[in-house]
């Protein structure tokens, strides 16, 4: 018996030729389980909620952001700092937890986004609407697979194809070990008033559909509400609230100004909870060589009289 559509969910590398024929048409089949992942929010009519759920949750999406500000768009997308190949395969997996695919996949069309940011090459500017750029432009066939051409320097290490092919193998894990944490603590500790599908469903499906749109409103939100100070060939904005949510990715305008930094965050007062966690892992050795905007550069680029 053949399940083409098993294949389609579990090996990136199915199908390949697929892309090709009606490139913007959006494959229904493919993102099954993506439509699902939201429908399975609706279990918290079953489960229920409790402290420990809501905890897991924000532990879970704590973790996880992080995972993707720093290492899949800090270190993959732009080398902003160097680390051993343990903690950079470490964060591979927890990133692949977050389901917004591989590093590989994620790394190239990051990069091709800066290279043409709000032109038409652009993947997902708002220009082409709020959805696409939020959501509809990783649901279009042309841009499932990866553009290999931005990401040689990534597909040298075996153990990143391996996660980028079957990325979808480590969200599993997460849920099946929340599953488990679950009901070892309901058997141990009845008084957290938790089971094990009540914590899937906090801590993984909750947790992700957040991380995941927070994640997205950076391609959205932040090229359309908030202040600009520097010039750059981009709408790009920076937006507290985004870089609250998102630990200092909505310092999207510093970003796109200096892409290459590890700190977006530019002032004392522009909190960038990732670059401090990448400020304190340097102290202990587990990342080095960070980069820094250059004083030129940013003087340069200044727009006058903006915060
Ligand atoms: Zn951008
Ligand atoms: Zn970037």
């Amino acid at each position: 018996m053949k399940l083409p559509f098993l294949n389609k969910w579990l090996d990136n590398q199915y199908n390949e030729a697929d892309s090709t024929q009606h490139p913007d048409a959006i494959d229904w089949l493919r993102i099954v389980p993506f439509i699902g992942l939201h429908l399975a929010c609706f279990g918290v009519i079953w489960v229920g909620v409790s402290g420990t759920a809501v905890l897991v949750c924000a532990i879970t999406y704590l973790v996880r952001m992080f995972a993707i500000t720093a290492f899949y768009h800090r270190f993959f997308s732009h080398k902003s700092f160097k680390t051993s190949r343990w903690v950079q395969a470490t964060f591979a997996i927890i990133g692949a937890m977050a389901t917004q695919r591989g590093p590989i996949w994620w790394a190239a069309h990051h990069r091709h986004h800066h290279v043409h940011a709000d032109s038409e090459q652009d993947p997902h500017t708002p220009q082409d609407g709020f959805w696409h750029s939020h959501i509809k432009w990783f649901l279009m066939k042309k841009n499932f697979n990866t553009r290999s051409e931005y990401t040689k320097d990534l597909q040298q290490y075996p153990e990143l194809r391996f996660i980028d092919r079957y990325d979808i193998i480590f969200p599993v894990f997460l849920a099946t070990g929340l599953y488990f944490l679950g009901e070892s603590l309901a058997a141990n500790q009845p008084q957290l008033n938790t089971t094990g599908w009540q914590l899937v469903i906090w801590g993984y499906f909750i947790s992700t559909v957040l991380l995941s749109h927070v994640t997205y409103c950076i391609n959205s939100l932040a090229h359309l509400f908030g202040f600009r100070s520097y010039e750059t060939r981009d709408d790009s904005r920076n937006n507290p609230l985004l870089a609250l949510f998102t630990l200092g990715e909505g310092w999207h305008n510093n970003h796109h100004c200096c892409p290459g930094s590890v700190r977006q965050g530019f002032t004392w007062w522009q909190l960038d909870i990732s670059f401090l966690i990448l400020l304190v892992m340097s102290k202990v050795g587990l990342v080095w060589d960070l980069k820094y905007p250059n004083p030129q550069v940013l003087k340069n680029k200044r727009i006058r009289g903006q915060a």
